[in-house]
């Protein structure tokens, strides 16, 4: 009798999730934390919600974190040891790769064989992770690199540093070893292809999302009140990882430029920068309040330390727009949190953000970074009630076809796929 066997047309009983340098379980808005961290969150929730066991591996930082934590259910954190019990630079994090994977392979050999369906990394270091975990298991590897070296500095901001070129190697290979590659817009599908030679037919394109139940627009008076904000402010926000890359520093600028035209602004004017220190900031982490006593703008901004749960989104609703300045982004997840909350986002119009923005109906996206261009955008947005009543209702439309929910359906749309076309897959088995 011969059957065959489509392993494929299931969904997988269990995945394991590699995140390498950051843990879903950190605040993100600083240091390694960020859009990842949420990404893959939200996904793993999604994911265990429609029956799928999510395993995220990631490194130990602290000796007192328990080696396994639930983050919900079905969904499990496992905090492998790889070098100190200490954060480590994201630059030192290769010489610890091989302690991860026999970490990783190790927990899964006391397993009955075959307990993971597949593996998604996300970042190159994990993908590093993932392609010997694939070659272990016999099960296919899906990667998401988030940002690319390559991208990254062809879009430099000024005097910012290089990736080094161990990592677009690194990149390199993890592209040519993955099954799949997901990437959040066409734009990034091209600079794969491009940029680092992927196959066109590996290369799946996945929205990310929002979490519409979090992001609500709700009063706007309440939410300035409880940051002690008068009523009639002119608020511009920022919210991110502070680092030359995310520019917060043209949002200064543009606010010190916006005085300069309008000096009674002044009473009424505040520039909130929510978020820490992260990547090449780290060197420097009072350059942006320095930055702001040397423009004259120190007295109108309030810097806020990493916004958790309502409180970031009482930054968002306080806010008459978000900026979103960044040289370079994957996607911009603040700004599709920003709009949920019916705040209008100023954004570069660089990498995924004019998928994130849509120009003139939910926001405005500027086509430089220069301090003029931007005091236009931001005034246009914030000092026009107009202008920003309309792009608010924009935004919240615009946000409402992302959720977090399609992105884990085209995910797991990808894994079935990766799966049918996995070696030995699918095969007439003759028993
Ligand atoms: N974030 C946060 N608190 C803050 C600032 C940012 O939780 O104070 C979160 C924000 O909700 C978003 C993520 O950090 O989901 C940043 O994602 P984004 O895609 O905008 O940038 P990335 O960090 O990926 O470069």
């Amino acid at each position: 009798m011969t059957i065959s066997w489509y392993r494929a047309a299931t969904r997988p009983r269990r995945i394991a999730v590699l995140s390498v340098h950051t843990s879903p379980l950190e605040q993100p808005g600083t240091n390694d934390a960020g859009g990842m961290n949420v990404y893959v969150s939200q996904t793993a929730v999604e994911m265990a919600r429609r029956g799928v066991a999510v395993e995220v591996f990631t490194r130990a930082t602290s000796s007192d974190q328990p080696p396994v934590v639930e983050l919900a259910p079905g969904v499990t954190v496992r905090h492998i040891p790889a070098g100190p019990f200490e954060p480590l630079q994201r630059g030192e994090l290769p010489s610890q790769l091989c302690a991860f994977t026999s970490g990783v392979l190790r927990t899964e050999a006391f397993q009955e064989p075959g307990y993971y369906d597949l593996v998604h990394s996300h970042y190159w270091l994990s993908g590093q992770v993932g392609w010997l975990a694939r070659e272990r298991w016999g099960v296919p590897l899906v990667h998401t690199a988030h940002t690319l070296a390559k991208v990254k500095n062809a879009a430099l901001a000024d005097g910012d540093t290089p990736e080094p070129r161990t990592r677009v190697i690194g990149e390199e290979q993890v592209v040519a070893e993955a099954d799949r590659l997901v990437v959040n817009t066409e734009v990034e599908a091209d600079q794969l292809v491009r940029l680092y030679g992927a196959a066109p037919r590996a290369v799946r394109t996945v929205s990310p999302g929002v979490d519409l139940a979090r992001f609500r627009p709700g009063s706007r008076a309440r939410a300035r009140a409880a940051l002690g904000l008068p009523g009639d402010a002119v608020v511009l926000a920022f919210a991110g990882r502070i680092q030359p890359l995310k520019a917060p520093d043209v949002l200064l600028h543009a606010a010190a430029r916006l005085l300069e035209r309008e000096p009674a602004l002044r009473r009424r004017l505040v520039v909130l920068i929510a978020g820490g220190p992260s990547g090449t900031g780290l060197e420097q982490p009072s350059s942006l309040r320095e930055l702001a006593e040397r423009l004259g703008v120190s007295d109108v901004t309030r810097f806020l330390p990493p916004q958790g749960g309502d409180d970031l989104v009482g930054v968002y609703r306080a806010a008459d727009v978000v900026a979103v300045p960044s040289h370079n982004e994957s996607f911009g997840l603040v700004a599709l949190e920003a709009q949920a909350c019916g705040t209008p986002v100023v954004a570069a119009g660089v990498g995924g953000l004019p998928v994130a923005v849509d120009h003139e109906r939910s926001g405005l996206l500027v086509p430089t970074h220069a301090a003029d261009d931007w005091a236009d955008a931001l005034a246009r947005v914030a000092l026009r009630p107009g202008v920003r009543e309309a792009l608010a209702r924009g935004a919240v439309e615009h946000a409402r076809r992302f959720s977090w929910a399609r992105t884990t359906d085209a995910l797991l749309e990808t894994y079935a796929e990766a799966t049918r076309a996995f070696p030995g897959v699918g095969l007439e088995v003759a028993v």
